[in-house]
């Protein structure tokens, strides 16, 4: 590509509101332009980054199994009532309304449209399983758009949507995916950690987010260097916002007689309660002897699975049987109503209403229990509050923290979509039973800013080479000269026909302006054809070292290969 056909507005200064590093270098140099608040456009060197980093997307996905398609970015709001979040998305989903009054979301992401496509298309056992994906422009009302193409209001996400005929199948593709995501970030070469997160509005089992370490990063994370543990702090905060709302009203405490039932599923059925509202209690004996209740609310797996690890680390372990007696304890599902032991209640269970616990007394549960009202959490370990130096919950050397951008995040589902929506299959045994789902997304566009965000000096961007707009940065310095302009132009040739994706300044300009705009543009290696053509060498550089070395023109077809 020549420059002097090209189009790479380079400026001097940044826009005033750039205030981070991608978002003034990538307006610099001539990557985007902005139209509106969180709103970008992509120059021809934008767009060529864009592309490389969807297609290494691309080429994994693929490779996973994960078959390409494309959906509409109109999205019915009937769709969108079925499953509720018409209303629970709030400002940020964009609405829009048709010449006949029918309205639509311009999609933010597609578990409604997909999960309706798999419900009119998949019938059976024999269909499944499936994995879906697609590169296409999102859309969020975003509160602050801000940092360039970090918060848009419209940006580029992949998004995959896996179906299975079991929880197990699906635990296997949301597997599958983590995998797939790991060489994606890895191939890209980022620096990044996967880490516990929250499952928020969507909903859902478990969930990881992929984040790129910077400086200054909305996420925030503690992670821990023996173990490789990490979590986002955020998560459990976000969760106790939720778990607020909708206010209800509490009612008063009665004990229910309920002969012979004993596990979670069992006592939602009997008594006719949403499974969610059980808290569940598991006992752990500390090292000094002494017995703790542990509050688990029905469907919080997640935050399960950080208090096991947290009584693992700090040794305590699980009742026994003869401990359970001898506290007083009936086995089964218990409650610690009236007993004399401390209780510890994760955060999504501190201000809870009319929830389910055992009576800890054989056959009976309690109803319309209340934390705080009945339960008087001593203490509970609160995961928001982790902080750089406090213990790793898995195997207790000090947390780090860091803070980064979220460029992935992955949800196993379960069957909050398939349900709202009907999504059935008909198994093996003939039974109709909900397809259960998971989500996976990767922001695209954010991509680009994370890269520039970790490769950059205060000159410019040092674009990694896998996505990288060109390879090469051929310079003439000046191009008047003919003896320059002839090796210049013949380097050029070479290398296109070697297959070398290069771009040639071949401008009119001073050779101190190329310099600034190729640290700027910050392609990986480039060529200087300057005055040393006089006896017969070039200048190669590497953009990321700063490392250069003077080549016989005869030997540069060896370096472009
Ligand atoms: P965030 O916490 O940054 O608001 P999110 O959790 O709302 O992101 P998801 O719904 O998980 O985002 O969407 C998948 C991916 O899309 C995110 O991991 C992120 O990389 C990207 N993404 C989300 N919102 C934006 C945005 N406004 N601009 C650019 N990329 C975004
Ligand atoms: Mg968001
Ligand atoms: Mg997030
Ligand atoms: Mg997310």
């Amino acid at each position: 590509m020549r420059a002097s056909q090209y189009f790479i507005p380079t400026l001097k200064e940044a826009p005033a509101e750039a205030e981070v590093p991608s978002h003034i270098f990538l307006i610099r140099a001539g990557y985007i332009r902005q139209l509106a608040a969180g709103l970008y456009e992509y120059l021809p060197l934008g767009f060529r980054v864009l592309k490389k980093i969807e297609n290494i997307i691309r080429k994994y996905m693929d490779d996973a199994g994960a078959l390409e398609v494309l959906l509409p970015i109109l999205t019915p709001a009937e769709l969108w009532q079925e499953t509720g979040r018409w209303d629970v998305y709030g400002k940020e989903l964009f609405r829009v309304e048709d010449r006949k009054g029918r309205l639509f979301a311009l999609g933010p992401t597609h578990e409604e449209t997909i999960t309706d496509l798999v419900r009119k298309n998949i019938r059976s056992y024999k269909d499944l399983p499936k994995n879906f994906y697609q590169i296409q422009t999102k859309f969020r009302d975003e509160a602050r758009p801000r940092y360039g193409l970090i918060r848009g209001r419209e940006f580029l996400m992949k998004d995959a949507y896996s179906f299975d005929v079991s929880e197990e199948m699906a635990v296997k593709s949301y597997e599958t995916m983590k995998e797939t995501y790991r060489k994606i970030f890895d191939e890209l070469g980022f620096d990044y950690l996967m880490v516990e997160a929250d499952t928020g509005a969507i909903g859902g089992k478990f969930s990881h987010e992929f984040v790129v370490k910077v400086p200054n990063g909305e996420a925030h994370i503690v992670y821990c260097e023996k173990c490789g543990y990490a979590a986002n702090i955020e998560a459990a905060k976000y969760e106790f916002e939720l778990d607020k709302l909708p206010p209800e009203e509490e009612k008063p405490l009665e004990k229910v007689h309920t002969p012979s039932v004993s596990s979670v599923e069992d006592v939602s059925r009997f008594l006719g309660v949403d499974s969610k509202k059980i808290v569940k209690t598991l006992v752990y004996i500390l090292d000094d002897g002494t017995a703790v209740a542990v509050l688990i609310r029905g469907d919080r797996e997640l935050n399960e699975t950080k208090l096991i690890n947290y009584f693992n680390a700090i040794d305590a372990h699980l009742a026994s049987s003869e401990e359970l007696e001898r506290l007083g304890i009936v086995e089964g599902f218990v409650g610690p109503i009236g007993l004399n032991i401390p209780v510890y209640a994760d955060v999504s269970v501190k201000d809870l209403h009319n929830f389910v616990v055992g009576a800890n007394e054989k056959d009976y549960h309690f109803i319309n229990v209340n934390i705080p009202r009945d339960f008087k959490p001593v203490d509970f370990v609160d995961f928001s509050t982790a902080k750089e130096g406090d213990p790793c919950p898995v195997c207790k050397s000090p947390l780090k923290e860091a803070t980064g951008l979220e460029v992935g995040h992955i949800f196993l589902l379960g069957t909050k979509y398939s349900e709202s929506m009907k999504a059935y299959f008909v198994d093996k045994d003939g039974r109709e039973k909900p397809i259960i789902m998971g989500c996976y997304g990767i922001g695209v566009s954010r991509l680009m800013a994370a890269a520039v965000e970790q490769n950059h000096d205060e000159n410019g961007i040092i674009w990694p080479e896998s996505i990288a707009p060109f390879k090469l940065h051929i310079l003439a310095l000046n191009i008047k000269d003919n003896q320059i302009k002839d090796i210049a132009e013949k380097i050029y040739d070479e290398a296109k026909k070697l297959g070398v994706e290069v771009l040639y300044d071949d401008r009119d300009i001073s050779p101190g302006a190329k310099f600034k705009d190729a640290d700027l543009i910050g392609i990986p290696y480039r060529v200087v054809v300057g005055k040393k053509v006089k006896e017969g060498k070039v200048e190669f550089q590497e953009r990321k070292t700063g490392n250069k070395e003077e080549i016989e023109i005869d030997k540069i077809n060896e370096l472009l290969k």
